[in-house]
């Protein structure tokens, strides 16, 4: 039984985060022509309306886009991000955010394909609706991470794999490490982004080395968080792992993180990150 619900995070720090990168990696995607695949193995809703209850009961986007997404000293590396909130905000009021597969719609071209996995039997609907009228995306009830199988390689051969899990079950730790080499034994070229939560830095540790030992390089990892690290419970930030980055993005997270930590977290609480886990 899944009983995660984006809803009550969406919008958070993590977000933020989570699909700035997101929208640099797809933005860079489309310097060239090539039509390339957007795989989403755990895609959520889609959207969320930040007034409902579930929203509403934790607040989390109050700390996270909307501190920002009104500012007007934004970096213009945010944009690629903000035009995507802003389109479904053109009210002027922050009503809606939209999740990675709203912001990959957004920012994909006509040539552009979409392949979008969610279990929750509550939310899967939800997405499949938003995407009923768009030919280029393939919305299936199903595992995410079967699909770092049976999609890749993509028949363009060009690809961003998204891999975003609830962690609710500890069996998400090492899933992913196991989904990525699966992947990248079929897919050597894609780029592929893993979310994590840090919640106790050695499940961070321990999935950094796990990657590290199955001889993939060029990973990046780039983190974000809002509070010192802690044994308590609770996440005190999160960070995304890249491989194969767009050959800017080490240079602009770096560029960007500083900004974004002091607006998100304007006490200076918690620390930013890009590194070299494994470089070329
Ligand atoms: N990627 C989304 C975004 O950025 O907007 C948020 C996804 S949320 C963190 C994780 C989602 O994974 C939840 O909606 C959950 O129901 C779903 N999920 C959990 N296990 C899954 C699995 N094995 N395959 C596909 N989806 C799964």
């Amino acid at each position: 039984m899944l009983s995660y619900r984006h809803s009550f995070h969406a919008g958070n720090h993590a977000d933020v985060l989570k699909h700035t990168v997101q929208s640099l990696i797809l933005t860079a995607m489309k310097e060239k022509e090539k039509p390339f695949l957007y795989l989403d193995t755990h895609a959520g809703a889609g959207r969320y309306l930040l007034s409902s209850e579930r929203a509403e009961r934790t607040g989390e986007y109050l700390d996270g886009i909307g501190k920002i997404w009104q500012r007007d000293d934004c970096p213009s590396l945010l944009e690629p991000y903000l035009t995507v909130i802003r389109h479904y905000n053109r009210s002027g009021t922050l009503r809606y955010y939209p999740g990675s597969p709203l912001i990959a719609r957004q920012i994909l071209r006509e040539q552009d394909k979409l392949h979008l996995t969610e279990l929750h039997t509550s939310d899967y609907p939800l997405l499949r609706n938003e995407f009923q009228k768009d030919a280029r995306a393939e919305v299936l009830r199903a595992d995410g991470y079967a699909q770092l199988k049976s999609q890749l390689p993509p028949p363009s051969r060009r690809g961003m794999i998204l891999i975003d899990p609830p962690y609710e079950l500890k069996s998400d730790y090492p899933d992913v490490v196991t989904g990525i080499e699966e992947g990248y034994k079929r897919f050597a070229t894609g780029t592929y982004a893993l979310w994590y939560p840090v919640v106790l830095r050695q499940h961070v540790k321990k999935i950094l080395a796990s990657l590290e030992k199955t001889g993939i390089r060029r990973i990046l990892q780039i983190e974000l968080a809002v509070r010192p690290d802690s044994d308590q419970r609770g996440m005190t930030g999160s960070g995304m792992i890249v491989i194969n980055p767009p050959w800017l993005l080490e240079q602009q997270m770096t560029e960007l993180l500083p900004w974004l930590h002091q607006a998100l977290v304007p006490t200076g609480h918690g620390h930013t990150l890009v590194r070299w886990v494994v470089p070329e």
